[in-house]
């Protein structure tokens, strides 16, 4: 990246900077959004191999106009306190976009999960975990943590138990981190939620034709070509379902180690097996592999998707960005810079905090499931079913009646019949949060002459909210 492009936080409060000189906040209220509250740092050493290893840590507190604050925790090389103080800042703005009823916080672990072994990993993850739980930075009621690059649903167990090992005797221990297994906790539907709210969120842009024309697109999402750069749990799950639910073209994938690119489409899921079994895609046979995989970003197709990390997306490749239409499904991928540069080329961009909101939005799911100690669905799905089977014997009583004129398909009663379980009501309670969210950010992007684009629209929304709150409180 060039040496004029802004840290990561200092993107976050440019873009925040550029929506708030629309809106009409007293000077002090606007900082006290804009500012982190805390940031933690922890230095711990873990006795591995023989030799105690230090490790360093942060947990970043945004916001907390609203409590629990949320946000996941990522293990990478890269982390550092100017990264989680943005990933916190725009936790906040996520959260009230989407109304989950959260403050912004993010935390990060330096380490490259992929140089241990999973007893090792679960040493240093319990042991972080431990520094965060005795300060209350992981706590049902005030910090409730969640997966990001590098975790997942075995180090969200680990740290469950940590917190339950603690505090044996808090009846909503479980609710103390989202993204647990569903066997300790968890959520159907949490695995795939950030990318399933990608495809939702596409989904949504796509039903309205005059955004799609905004990038000099038009029609459905079939067909359309795309580029995912990342194919990890955001971007396989993004790329697998708008492949085989809305029949778009993945034409290109870039990860580490390169990219592969393929007019006809390539096969996500056969691209996911060759790199969990050859850890990169270099050497996958169906597919014609580029080794700087970077400048696949730059290849013409209809959407982008960079799915991996921040500042991909930058003043040194932005005017040679290619696509009409980029979804953020990291969070930060276009810096500051490079985001001025789409802007007046025209490119449309659907902002990070939008676009992967789903994976909050199910987080707060299951807490809600946690703190409730029940499964979604359980009390009511049998009684609904016997509802519909009322209808479906009373249809059948007047077709009777009639001589048998008129008859149900099978297949729609079998769908009538069924009731809801737990992963269709969290399916459908994302899709409802992305549709609604999406119409609030449109709605200031359509309406209002001097708004351009839809990230600033969503920083309209999202700050608004969160200064309604502060100000509730007195202010
Ligand atoms: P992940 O670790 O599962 O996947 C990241 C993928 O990107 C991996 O396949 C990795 O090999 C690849 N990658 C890393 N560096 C790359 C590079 N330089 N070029 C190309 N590919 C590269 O992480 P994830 O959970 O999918 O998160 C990805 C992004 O989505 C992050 O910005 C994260 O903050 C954001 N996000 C994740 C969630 C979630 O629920 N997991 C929610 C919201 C936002």
């Amino acid at each position: 990246m060039s040496s004029k492009e802004p840290s990561f936080r200092e993107s976050v409060d440019l873009m925040f900077n550029r929506a708030v000189a629309l809106m009409d906040l007293p000077p002090g209220l606007e900082e006290k959004i804009r500012v982190c509250n805390a940031t933690y740092t922890v230095r711990f050493g873990v006795r591995l191999r023989g030799q105690i290893q230090t490790f360093t840590g942060y947990r970043s507190v945004h916001s907390e106009h609203m409590e629990p604050v949320k946000g996941g925790i990522r293990y990478a090389m890269g982390v550092n306190q100017d990264e989680v103080e943005a990933l916190a800042a725009l936790m906040t703005y996520k959260c009230a976009l989407v109304e989950a009823p959260f403050g912004g916080s993010k935390g990060g672990l330096r380490i490259d999960p992929r140089q241990y072994e999973e007893h090792e990993l679960e040493l240093i993850t319990r042991r972080f975990a431990y520094e965060l739980a005795k300060r209350d930075l992981i706590h049902p009621s005030q910090n409730v943590p969640a997966p990001d690059m590098g975790t997942g649903e075995r180090e969200m167990a680990w740290i469950a138990d940590q917190y339950r090992r603690m505090n044996t005797t808090d009846i909503n221990a479980n609710a103390c981190v989202t993204g647990k297994p569903t066997h300790a906790g968890g959520i159907q539907g949490r695995v795939e939620a950030t990318g399933r709210g990608v495809q939702y969120a596409l989904k949504e842009y796509f039903r309205h034709p005059e955004d799609v024309a905004q990038a000099g697109l038009s029609g459905k999402l079939d067909g359309k070509r795309i580029v995912v750069q990342g194919l990890g749990n955001v971007g396989y799950h993004a790329a697998k379902f708008l492949r085989e639910e809305d029949g778009a073209l993945i034409t290109g994938i870039i990860e580490r180690d390169g990219a592969l690119i393929s007019d006809k489409g390539l096969d996500v899921e056969a691209v996911r097996s060759w790199i969990s079994n050859h850890g990169g895609v270099k050497g996958y046979a169906d597919a014609e592999y580029v080794a700087e995989g970077a400048k696949i970003l730059e290849k013409e197709c209809d959407i982008l998707i960079p799915a991996a990390m921040e500042g991909v997306i930058n003043l040194a490749n932005a005017h040679r960005i290619a696509a009409p239409l980029i979804i953020e499904a990291a969070n930060g991928p276009i810096t500051a810079g490079a985001d001025e540069i789409l802007r007046e080329k025209g490119t449309v961009i659907i902002p990070d905090m939008y676009a992967n909101a789903g994976g909050v939005t199910v987080s707060y799911f299951e807490w809600v499931k946690n703190l409730s100690h029940i499964r979604f669905g359980r009390m009511g799905r049998r009684q609904e079913e016997a509802r519909h089977q009322l209808i479906v014997d009373e249809l059948a009583r007047l077709d009777e009646h009639l001589g048998g004129a008129w008859s149900m398909t099978p297949d729609f009663k079998q769908k009538y019949l069924r009731g809801a379980d737990e992963l269709e009501l969290v399916r459908s309670g994302l899709d409802d949060t992305m549709r609604v969210a999406y119409q609030s950010m449109a709605e200031v992007w359509r309406t209002r002459d001097d708004v351009s684009d839809l990230r600033t629209a969503a920083y309209l929304v999202a700050i608004g909210r969160v200064a309604l709150s502060y100000r509730a409180k007195g202010l």
